[in-house]
């Protein structure tokens, strides 16, 4: 979709340090949540964005939605094993159960990001109800968090119209490579599909409420590593390209425009015709159409009845809970 390229951080790896992390990080939500006034730049602030060039460098970003659960802080060791960063599209509801892992997310540079607060088809709901479920979640984050108000928002099932848009209010991110792990819950699966499909710039969608897609990231992450891409976070994806606009979705980071193929070449600038942009002519302009198959800004790139992220299964109907 939209646009050009993003970066996030990655994953990668290896379960490990468990339980001391875990103690750390709940000590950390303890202090928190005891120090009536924290401190301007205590040592708990959250790190902030690398600076990594996804203009330059092969990135990727690693996403997962409908958390937090039981299951992510084993994804937050994984991850800190691999030195890797991750995007966490949260739901609201859940943020309160987890508080510890969704204050660890903050504190170890994940990016942390809504999703809605109840995971509802926001095309059925009435504009204020759409910033309700927004609007809490936002409040949610920033409480378990000690701060950080997400700025990126993916709407459940990449269900969006204009008035949508315009009711969240924040820049939509959808994604480029889905792995349906909420459908097969199955480890090798996942591994496979995301690093098979995982390309530069790309955004690949995964659920850390399944145990099986929790199980998958190190193996992820190591393949990611052999084909040469750095996982990143979303807003690192993007963070040297155009700044991501409220209202327009974004599905992957598109790669520079090829130079431009000969053109009569204008002896001064001054005989161009005026109907040209001076100013964008050499890229596509922008955010609003992806090249190919990459979903439009409105349209995730998988058919929403395939279940694009995390569709709720009407078999069993517990794909997120
Ligand atoms: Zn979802």
């Amino acid at each position: 979709m939209a646009a050009l390229l993003t970066g996030a951080v990655g994953l990668t790896a290896v379960a490990g340090c468990g339980d001391s992390r875990s103690e750390r990080a709940a000590a950390r939500g303890r202090a928190v949540v005891a120090g009536q006034q924290p401190r301007a730049k205590a040592p708990d602030a959250p790190p902030g964005p690398r600076s990594i060039d996804c203009g330059k460098v092969a990135c990727v970003a690693l996403t997962f939605d409908d958390g937090p659960g039981p299951y992510t802080e084993t994804l937050l060791n994984e991850l800190h094993a691999a030195n890797a960063r991750a995007t966490f599209f949260m739901l609201g509801e859940n943020v309160g159960h987890f508080p510890n892992a969704v204050h660890r997310m903050a504190m170890e540079g994940h990016e942390l990001a809504n999703h809605s607060w109840s995971h509802p088809q926001l095309t059925t709901m009435s504009s204020a109800d759409v910033r309700s479920q927004v609007q809490r979640t936002q409040e949610a984050i920033r409480k378990a968090s000690g701060g950080v108000t997400p700025k990126l928002m993916r709407p459940p099932y990449g269900a969006v119209n204009k008035r949508v848009n315009s009711a969240i209010g924040m820049p939509e991110v959808l994604w480029s490579v889905d792995t349906l792990d909420w459908k097969y819950r199955d480890t090798a699966r996942a591994e496979k599909v995301a690093v098979k499909e995982a390309h530069r710039g790309g955004i690949i969608l995964f659920h850390d409420i399944h145990k099986t897609s929790v199980a998958a990231v190190p193996t992820v992450l190591d393949g990611l590593k052999k084909k040469g891409l750095t996982p990143v976070t979303v807003s690192e994806l993007y963070s040297t390209d155009k700044p991501l606009q409220a209202g327009v979705a974004y599905a992957e980071r598109m790669p520079p425009a090829p130079p431009k193929p000969a053109e009569p070449v204008a002896p001064t600038r001054t005989v161009r015709p005026p109907s040209k942009s001076p100013t964008s002519s050499t890229r596509p302009s922008s955010t609003a159409k992806p090249p190919s198959k990459s979903a439009t800004p409105t349209q995730p790139a998988q058919p929403r009845e395939a279940g694009g992220e995390g569709q709720p299964a009407t078999a069993d109907g517990d794909t997120r809970h």
